[in-house]
């Protein structure tokens, strides 16, 4: 059998850890099978990088931003294999380039194009475990690009993918997915298995335990996938295209502090400007998300949206140097605010939903900012600082007591 075995940044924190690992790849290797493993960064490394490329520039290169932060993943890569070697064992370490990982230019953000194998094949024929560096390719001037925070994920399942694995198991510091952040909601249940779109809608809406490009390739390529702990031997959670609980119209909550608000006060009320509003942003490539446009008063009307949080500065940019083609009357923001989510793929044939959500946010004397609501989730967003009363009561609502969902069957 051919495993691809993925261990985020908190199974590698320390040399202890990277030992625990390494023991855990042995026991597959050991049982006659072939090991293809994908590593992160140790612990907080890139963060440290990050933090450190700032003391030196507030807006570095981003290829050099990438040439810096991949450096993580390789020294992962090398004390990996040096520890399985000490255990006797066959190991190689591969970076992006030499694992044959092609990707797009775009740095900070690339796609993987494609992965020519030959390198890999080669290594497992020579019955070496593989120990590739997540997270990083090389683009067609061969200088090195990352595919975007949380990409060993990505790795990991374009490996599995390409190499038709027969397992691909994302190893990290909780047991599986869970019902809502088990580090912030201690009554968080874990799931048992999870369909590709419920958890796609998850990982987007800030549910960081995959990164949502992960689970797009998992459900394109049909690649099942296990989230478990590196720590126990617990089951973990099994991600694949249907599951036995799909009526569950509620599956989990999730949160993502990286948002912002914008309004644009007193625009023309005529037809046009929310083109030409969206049109300016679009073409900075900056994603809008919630959009809401108030009722015109006399000449105008505001429109309020929000971007994610790390491109709020640009967006107002943008906007304030075009207020006078825009003509609006003045621009406000917010980036005190998180976005609260409800996922499930049942949703769409449940009523209620949104009800309870406001309901349990009401108990909580929390102010809603925006709604949007789609066919398997509904957002809000709230204010910063009410952001874990909410998370405890949406999710007390829905997953426990009188009122859980098991009870509105
Ligand atoms: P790794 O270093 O292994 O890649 P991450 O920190 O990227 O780990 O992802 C794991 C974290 O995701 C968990 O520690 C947990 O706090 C967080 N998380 C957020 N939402 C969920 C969820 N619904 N289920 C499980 N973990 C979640
Ligand atoms: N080290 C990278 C990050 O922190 C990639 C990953 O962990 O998956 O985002
Ligand atoms: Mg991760």
């Amino acid at each position: 059998m051919l495993y691809v075995q993925k261990f985020g940044g908190s199974s590698l924190a320390s040399s202890e850890c990277v030992f625990n690992v390494a023991h855990r790849i042995a026991e597959t290797y050991r049982k006659g099978n072939q090991v293809v493993v994908v590593l992160s960064a140790q612990g907080c490394t890139t963060n440290e990088l990050i933090r450190k490329a700032n003391e030196i520039s507030a807006s570095p290169s981003k290829r050099e931003m990438d040439m810096l932060l991949a450096t993580g993943e390789q020294q992962s890569v090398a004390l990996m294999a040096m520890a399985l070697h000490k255990l006797g064992l066959n190991a190689v370490s591969l970076t992006g380039s030499q694992m044959g990982l092609h990707s797009s230019s775009t740095h900070g953000a690339a796609r993987i194009k494609r992965i020519d194998v030959d390198r890999i094949h080669s290594e497992l024929d020579r019955n070496n475990i593989v120990i590739a560096a997540g997270f990083q390719g090389v683009n067609r001037l061969g200088d090195i690009t990352t595919l975007g925070r949380g990409g060993s994920d990505t790795t990991a399942v374009a490996l599995a993918a390409v190499l038709k694995a027969d397992f691909c198991e994302i190893y990290t510091d909780v047991d599986g997915v869970y019902t809502a952040d088990p580090h912030k909601v201690k009554t968080a249940r874990k799931m048992d298995e999870i369909c590709y779109d419920v958890m796609l809608e998850l990982a987007s809406l800030g549910a960081k335990v995959l990164a949502t490009r992960s689970v797009e390739l998992a459900k394109k390529y049909h690649v099942t996938l296990v989230v478990r702990s590196s720590m126990s031997a617990c089951e973990g959670t099994i991600i694949k295209e249907a599951t036995a609980v799909e009526s569950t119209y509620v599956s989990g909550i999730a949160m993502d502090k990286n948002t912002a608000s914008i309004s644009v006060i007193g625009i023309n009320n005529e037809p046009g400007m929310a083109y030409k509003l969206f049109s300016l942003l679009a073409k900075e490539r900056i994603v809008v998300d919630i959009i809401l446009q108030s009722i015109g008063r006399d000449a105008t009307k505001d429109i309020a949206f929000t971007v994610m949080g790390n491109e709020l500065e640009k967006a107002v940019k943008v906007l304030s140097e075009n207020k006078s083609k825009l003509g609006f009357e003045r621009i406000t923001y917010d980036d005190k605010i998180v976005k609260l989510s409800v996922v499930g793929a049942g949703m769409a044939t449940h009523p209620g939903v949104a009800s309870m959500l406001f309901e349990a946010l009401y108990a909580g004397g929390i102010n809603i900012v925006m709604i949007s609501t789609s066919e398997i989730k509904i957002s809000v967003l709230i204010d910063e600082r009410d952001a874990d009363v909410a998370a405890h009561v949406v999710h007390d609502k829905f997953f426990s007591g009188s009122t859980a969902i098991d009870a509105h069957k």
